[in-house]
């Protein structure tokens, strides 16, 4: 059964106006429910990952990181349960992590992301780590933080924010998209990405498990329906795993995160 975690106070995390708001989380529990809500922050874990100035900066800071990242006086505390919560959730969880990571780099917040949840998933884990990142904005910060143990692959809209990830190499499979974005082409790529992973023998999956390739996001160009995450579900399922909760900016989500636990149960 798939453990669906939430972080405690994400709801304080919260601009007026921004797309990266609290009613996200909700529009998923609505439909899927939760398990757990996480509340622990282990902080001697965040400088394993993030420089020490940037973390002490999220600490007493309020304000913008970057046009589109907001600290609130609630954020660090949030923000630090999301990555302790991504560390030490138990294989077959979902955790809903707001604020969202894979923008974030070792030494800045950026794209409403303020800590890497999904490295901090990946460092934790002592087997050959596969990232899958399905967010439709492609990873910068978790390519840039890449874990020994990990390997990477991403599908994301080529000319879109931040404007990364159009090469790849032996650790790196990049695939920009310059169109609309189909289930059919995602299945394609799910493809390919697996095949990527077995190459290079992982054995475990973190899913940076972004919604915003939706037809219904307000802020990409794809056209993924929630059945395509069905499928990517299906795909997970004979693996050991964990998802972190990316992007997804529509109440689309809670449909497309239903889809991705039924095809990860099915059976
Ligand atoms: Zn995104």
């Amino acid at each position: 059964m798939v453990k669906i975690i939430t972080i405690k106070d994400h709801e304080r995390h919260y601009y007026p106006n921004h797309p990266e708001k609290p009613e996200r989380v909700e529009w998923i529990v609505k439909e899927v429910g939760y398990s757990r809500e996480w509340e622990r922050v282990d902080e001697s874990l965040l400088e394993r990952v993030h420089h020490p100035e940037y973390i002490s900066l999220v600490k007493t800071y309020v304000g913008w990181l970057d046009p589109d990242t907001y600290v609130t006086p609630y954020t660090y505390q949030i923000a630090a349960r999301a990555a302790t919560a991504s560390y030490y959730a138990k294989e077959g969880s979902l955790i809903l992590t707001r604020p969202p990571g894979h923008h974030a780099t070792r030494n800045k917040g950026m794209g409403f992301c303020i800590f890497n949840n999904a490295v901090f998933s990946a460092i934790s884990k002592e087997e050959k780590v596969g990232i899958l990142d399905v967010d439709a904005h492609h990873g910068n910060g978790t390519e840039e933080l890449l874990p020994e143990n990990a390997v990477y692959a991403s599908v994301h809209m080529g000319s879109g924010y931040p404007g990364t990830g159009r090469s790849s190499d032996k650790r790196r499979f990049n695939m920009p998209v310059y169109h609309s974005l189909t289930d059919k082409e995602f299945a394609e790529f799910l493809e390919m990405a697996f095949r990527f992973f077995q190459e290079r023998g992982v054995e475990f999956i973190v899913v940076s498990l972004g919604f915003d390739g939706l037809y219904s996001d307000p802020l990409t160009y794809f056209s993924l329906t929630p059945k395509a995450f069905y499928e990517l579900g299906e795909r997970i399922r004979e693996w050991s795993w964990v998802a972190v909760l990316e992007g997804g900016y529509s109440p689309l989500i809670g449909e497309a995160a239903k889809k991705f636990i039924e095809g990860i149960s099915k059976g």
